[in-house]
């Protein structure tokens, strides 16, 4: 028996777009460089190297939730011309799985069921055998990966003739 659960979904591991942040201290005798965020020059005494160019360590930020991207973890991420955190990288453009029922992709931001390892959409989760939906905290049963409700569960057991197994 598992009881349902429902969490914003896991990111990803694999094929994120990420990139190193370097902090670099300024060398007084050198030419200061141009900031890839505002254009004017770097006179600070560090400044930060990311997609091979200069940025004032406050220029290289989040283009959504404009935190300082030299600070949460020297890396950052794009895609389509943004500079983004992880986690806002994530949010929007992640990917969760396969539903486990439908096949399709689920994209990060979408909440998702958790069955043991299978993912599954909101919609997509329901008994396989009479539809019926489940809420947070309601019992469901996983049999050769078919969602099922206690109804339908124990029926089947009743019809293969062995004991309900409880797991
Ligand atoms: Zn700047
Ligand atoms: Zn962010
Ligand atoms: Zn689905
Ligand atoms: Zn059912």
């Amino acid at each position: 028996m598992v009881f349902l659960g429902a969490d914003a979904s896991q990111p990803m591991q694999k094929r994120e777009k990420s990139f190193g942040i370097q902090m670099l201290s300024v060398q007084p005798d050198t030419k200061p460089k141009g900031c890839a965020g505002c254009n004017r020059k770097i006179k600070d005494r560090y400044l930060l190297k990311a997609l091979d160019k200069y940025w004032h360590e406050d220029c290289l930020k989040c283009a959504c939730c404009d935190c300082r991207l030299g600070e949460v973890g020297s890396t950052l991420y794009t895609k389509a011309n943004l500079i983004l955190c992880r986690r806002d990288y994530l949010r929007l453009f992640g990917v969760t799985g396969n539903c486990a029922a439908c096949s399709k992709l689920i994209p990060a931001f979408e909440m998702v069921m958790r069955a043991k390892e299978n993912v599954y959409h909101l919609d997509c989760f329901a008994c396989q055998l009479c539809n019926q939906r489940f809420c947070v905290g309601d019992k469901f049963f996983l049999k050769n990966n078919m969602i099922l409700c206690q109804t339908d569960y124990e029926e089947g057991l009743m019809k293969e003739g062995y004991a309900p197994q409880v797991r």
